[in-house]
């Protein structure tokens, strides 16, 4: 059965989502603390999407978020923000989280994020050529790894989508739109920030100089270029 664990300190808001999730075909493995779900993600290593709250009574879903990015950068992480505020959205993707949920949330909303995160995990195994070459990045797509000059970089999946699209798109200027249906898929219904604040992540990762980036350009007013 495909495991979701959830984070999240007040009972009836966790129990509310565990019903969803058993609903939607999920086993829930729930937590109410930060560490609490640290220990639940060693024990079951096969959890691969892990919905985590901010407000918790130890440590903070934001830290959570790191540790768990520290070790794993594979595992889908989905944040669930209290307040609409633009700070706790991205600071919670520049700690390594691929996706928020604002509450209140419906069950559909939280689902069909769980439901595109576990399809972008779990597919693209089978490809033709397994390795995209420009300048000095390597990008296997068959082990899902990025180098740069030989060395690895870890990336989050939704980081490796993105990396993929533009190394399959050199020197094409792609709009935001086009990187948001491209990795977050057709159907997703976040906003566009998510794209930037994820390429802000992923500068950091490949640039030499953040501050003037070379390879993914900003094409004003319109979105992205890779040019490496
Ligand atoms: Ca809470």
């Amino acid at each position: 059965m495909k495991k979701v664990l959830i984070l999240e300190d007040e009972v009836s808001i966790r129990s509310f989502v565990v019903i969803n999730l058993k609903r939607a075909g999920y086993e829930a493995i729930e937590a109410g603390t930060g560490m609490e779900a640290l220990e639940k993600l060693r024990q079951n290593p096969d959890i691969r999407v892990a919905i985590l709250d901010i407000m918790l009574p130890d440590i903070d879903g934001f830290e959570v978020c790191r540790t768990i990015r520290a070790t794993d950068s594979q595992i889908g992480i989905i944040m669930l923000t209290a307040k609409t505020q633009e700070m706790d959205k991205v600071t919670g993707l520049m700690t390594g989280a691929d996706d928020y949920v604002t509450k209140p949330f419906s069950p559909a909303e939280l689902t069909a994020r769980i439901d595109a995160l576990y399809r972008r995990t779990g597919g693209e195994i089978n490809e033709d050529s397994n390795e995209l070459k420009q300048g000095p990045f390597v990008l296997n797509t068959r082990n899902r790894t990025l180098e740069k000059n030989g060395q690895r970089i870890k990336l989050t999946q939704v980081e490796y989508a993105i990396m993929k699209l533009f190394m399959q798109n050199p020197g094409r200027a792609l709009s935001r739109e086009d990187v948001l249906q491209n990795v977050w898929g057709r159907d997703y219904c976040g906003e566009l920030k998510i794209v930037d604040v994820n390429i802000r992540r992923l500068r950091i990762k490949i640039e030499d100089d953040t501050a003037n980036p070379i390879y993914i350009t900003t094409v004003w007013g319109f979105g992205y270029k890779w040019g490496a």
